[in-house]
């Protein structure tokens, strides 16, 4: 939750005021919680969060998956095998399918079999946050994570159609039965609501990394502020040739690839 209930029903209460103003309800709603990565002692922040991911270093341990083993976990994303009813916050896909831009008629076989970590790119335009007609989800203005508020989920999935990275999962039934393990600090979620990454924001609000960047063994994840020159985000961008998924859409995947 980026907000405690007793915050919510405080702004929600100014909301009124400020709808019968005019204003925007759900503007005011999603100033509080952009509000709050910040003002928590200890919290991890930056103007610009991103990722760089080192594909090589992810195949030293062939087949892997300590980083969504983690996440899911942690996040309570159920476990279902039916890929029409699935739902995931990261995964693997193959190259060709991840950087289709890559492709050409003269492929590097390795390459295009070789799998890479996807999940939502937190795009600087997001076509997702364009679309929801109740803003559950919207780009923090603080730090660009690209957010969902669950409980203003309708359930419509226009965001699910303008994802262009399918990073978004809609369940299709209560999703509690199919979690092995709740962790009871993470709220789950229900039926007809969409779910996604959200750049582990509840951790980064506790001076934490995400959970894929800390579960993995070979540090192949690396997590930063891409407006900061000095981070290490962006001396990897600066040292290394970067791919990112459909650069041609305009939509500035802030997940950054190393092949
Ligand atoms: Fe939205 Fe998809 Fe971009 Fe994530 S990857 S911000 S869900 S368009």
């Amino acid at each position: 939750m980026p907000i405690d209930r007793k915050t919510f029903l405080r702004v929600a209460g100014c909301s009124v005021a400020g709808a019968l103003a005019g204003g925007k309800l759900v503007q005011v709603v999603s100033a509080a919680q952009d509000a709050a990565p910040s003002s928590a002692p200890g919290a991890l922040t930056a103007s610009r969060w991103g990722m760089v991911i080192d594909t090589r270093k992810c195949l030293k341990d062939e087949g892997c998956v300590a980083c969504i083993e983690a996440c899911h976990q942690a996040h309570n994303v159920p476990s279902i095998p039916d890929p029409r009813r699935e739902v995931k916050w990261i995964w693997k896909e193959k190259v060709a399918h991840a950087l289709p831009s890559q492709e050409s008629e003269y492929p590097n076989p390795e390459l295009a079999e070789r799998e890479v970590l996807v999940f939502c790119n937190h795009c600087d335009e997001p076509p997702c946050v364009r679309v929801c007609p109740t803003q559950a989800t919207w780009k923090r203005d603080s730090d660009g994570i690209v957010m969902m508020d669950w409980h203003r989920c309708i359930g419509c999935r226009y965001c699910v159609a303008a994802c262009p990275y399918g990073s978004r999962s809609f369940n299709w039934s209560d999703p509690r039965p199919d979690i092995a393990r709740i962790t009871a600090d993470y709220p789950t979620r229900s039926k007809g609501v969409v779910e996604k990454c959200t750049f582990c924001n509840e951790r980064l609000a506790q001076g934490q990394l995400p959970h894929c960047v800390e579960s993995c063994p070979e540090g192949a994840l690396v997590f930063g502020d891409l407006a900061d020159p000095n981070s290490e985000v962006r001396r990897l961008l600066a040292e290394n040739l970067i791919f990112r998924r459909k650069p041609e859409l305009g939509t500035k995947p802030e997940v950054f690839y190393i092949l």
